[in-house]
């Protein structure tokens, strides 16, 4: 669990729920020690910031590359952006997720809003019936997905706001707020198999 910034805990409690033994990330050395990682939701321009200052901006990309199940949420997949539009000043991300996102996407009206997603990847995970209740918070949205990628849900629109790649996974939304604990169980298993 990466813990520079952002919803640490409500995502290290589903975690535990799952049976998941949660250690927080802040160094090069706690990275080494864990077989997944999580990125919360909170401010990715922080978040970015802080893995710079931690040292851990070179060996979490490398480690992402190399093949760690991942699931980052809201700030999380802005972190995992291979493009990223709208970044702040000097913004980067570590990469590994092969699509373009697009900070704050949403107006100012419907800033954070709860919807219902099908996402047809969760089938046949825990209790295993979409759709997925998702809230959206300050979120970004996926507005391009490049070959390397799949898409995983999308709002009844259409606009993409999930996908994954490999053992990579990404949501513009946050599963935890709302009881969602499926996609936590598909990252679970991605560390399990790897
Ligand atoms: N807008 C935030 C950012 O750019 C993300 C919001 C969130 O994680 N809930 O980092």
């Amino acid at each position: 669990m990466l813990a520079l910034q952002g919803d640490v805990r409500e995502h290290a409690r589903l975690l535990e729920q799952l049976g998941a033994q949660v250690t927080l990330v802040r160094t090069p050395a706690e990275l080494a020690a864990v077989e997944g990682l999580v990125i919360p939701g909170g401010e990715s321009t922080v978040i970015d910031r802080l893995a710079r200052l931690t040292g851990l901006q070179v060996p979490l990309p490398e480690a992402i590359a190399g093949g760690l199940p991942v699931l980052g949420t809201c700030a999380g997949l802005i972190l995992l952006a291979a493009r990223l539009e709208g970044a702040g000043p000097g913004q980067e991300t570590f990469g590994g997720l092969d699509v373009t996102v697009r900070r704050n996407a949403f107006g100012r009206q419907t800033q954070s809003f709860e919807t219902e997603l099908v996402v047809p990847a969760l089938d046949g995970v825990g209790a295993g019936a979409p759709p997925a209740r998702a809230a959206f918070i300050r979120a970004p949205l996926i507005e391009e997905i490049g070959p390397e990628a799949e898409l995983l849900a999308a709002l009844p629109d259409g606009r993409a706001v999930a996908a994954r790649q490999g053992r990579v996974m990404g949501l513009a939304f946050h599963p935890e707020s709302t009881g969602e604990t499926r996609f936590h169980e598909l990252f679970l298993q991605d560390v399990r198999e790897r």
